[in-house]
């Protein structure tokens, strides 16, 4: 009789793992043993686990892999930032497709804290969305990713370094994979240990995703990416969001801060000359100065090919100005490890591009 295929570990319910440690001739307390090595203790081999007799860790190896991804890139900007590039391709589930995603590493900023890092991580393979001005849009969606590749993230990027903070905001649209991350996020919260106001999930904001989800208190904290205060404009640089006018965001927004507690985030992404000017900021203001919010000012980080621009330091010290100014809690962001491909997407973009051939 064949062996059956394997199954990566965190696609197994916590009563598979344990029939599996039964079959495998372990005992059924050996699932929690075994979730508790990797999760709390950041174990990635089974060898490691001596709490396990060693035919049983063997078989576990060959039926229930810890890490179901390949790395397939890594880069390190000198400020300590990691990018890695997590190819899941080639398990059943996924259809052996290419799921090639990013997960980045940001230590603290603070030399010899003891503050642990942010974690970035993708929730789908490509994005829907299709912002012009980002590397993971103009790839388009793959597939979406099962949670037990947004869990590996986690793990992956935990023995990069410990974590204090984590933020959803790599490649895809969190909201459009829902059911995966929230369960990804369940077991980071309840067995990785990063509470709910350590998690932050970022999204377009789909006005009826985000009123379905406010009333089940979700634990994590919300972004809303808006990027411009003008509608029109709205419509072109958020694709998906076209024909949602912004007040329809907002009042979402303000429902969910009403539902669940906690105050919303809007990222705002500078391209220079396109949302960058003194009408933007005023706009901006005036839609954001009585709501209870933080905005996050990103200066656009170049893409290769881009059509946008970095904004110049005179315009995003005016912008952040004139939110101040008018009463909008603002703070600056500017991305980190720029010169190793930190713009969004865009290992993956190269990593893509060197593999197959120029199409023009
Ligand atoms: S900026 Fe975010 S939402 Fe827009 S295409 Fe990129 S990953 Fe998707």
């Amino acid at each position: 009789m064949s062996t059956p295929a394997p199954r990566p570990l965190f696609s197994l319910t916590h009563d598979e793992l344990a029939a599996l440690c039964v079959e495998l001739g372990g005992r059924p307390f050996h699932a929690k043993v075994v979730r508790g090595e990797v999760l709390e203790r950041g174990v990635l081999d089974y060898d490691a686990m001596t709490g396990l007799g060693k035919p049983l860790r063997r078989a576990l190896a060959e039926r229930a892999p810890i890490l179901a991804g390949t790395e397939v890139a890594r880069s390190t900007a000198s400020d300590g930032t990691t990018k890695l590039l997590v190819d899941f391709g080639g398990f059943g589930e996924t259809g052996g497709r290419s799921g090639a995603v990013e997960t980045v590493h940001i230590p603290p900023r603070e030399r010899g804290t003891t503050k642990g890092a942010t974690l970035c991580v993708s929730s789908q393979v490509g994005c829907p969305v299709r912002c012009p001005f980002c590397a993971s849009g103009k790839l388009g969606l793959a597939r979406n990713l099962a949670s037990h590749e947004i869990v590996e993230q986690y793990l992956r990027g935990r023995a990069l370094g410990a974590l204090s903070r984590s933020v959803v905001m790599g490649i895809g649209e969190p909201l459009l994979n829902f059911q995966a991350v929230s369960a990804a996020l369940d077991v980071v919260h309840d067995e990785l240990g990063l509470g709910a106001r350590k998690v932050t999930v970022s999204t377009v904001g789909f006005p009826d995703r985000l009123r379905a989800i406010a009333p089940t208190k979700p634990r994590f904290q919300l972004a809303i990416s808006l990027h411009t205060p003008f509608d029109e404009q709205r419509d072109e640089l958020v694709p998906a969001m076209k024909g949602v006018p912004i007040d329809d965001v907002l009042a979402a927004a303000d429902a969910w801060f009403e539902v669940t507690g906690r105050e919303v985030t809007y990222e705002y992404v500078l391209l220079a000359g396109v949302t960058d000017t003194a009408e933007h900021a005023r706009r901006l203001a005036e839609r954001l100065r009585r709501r209870r919010c933080t905005v996050n000012l990103i200066p656009f980080n170049p893409v290769t090919d881009s059509e946008y621009a970095r904004p110049s330091a005179e315009a995003v010290e005016r912008m952040h100005r004139t939110l101040v100014e008018r009463g909008v809690v603002a703070t600056v962001r500017w991305s980190r490890g720029v010169e190793s491909d930190a713009a969004c997407g865009q290992l993956r973009v190269r990593a893509a591009s060197a593999s197959s051939p120029r199409s023009s």
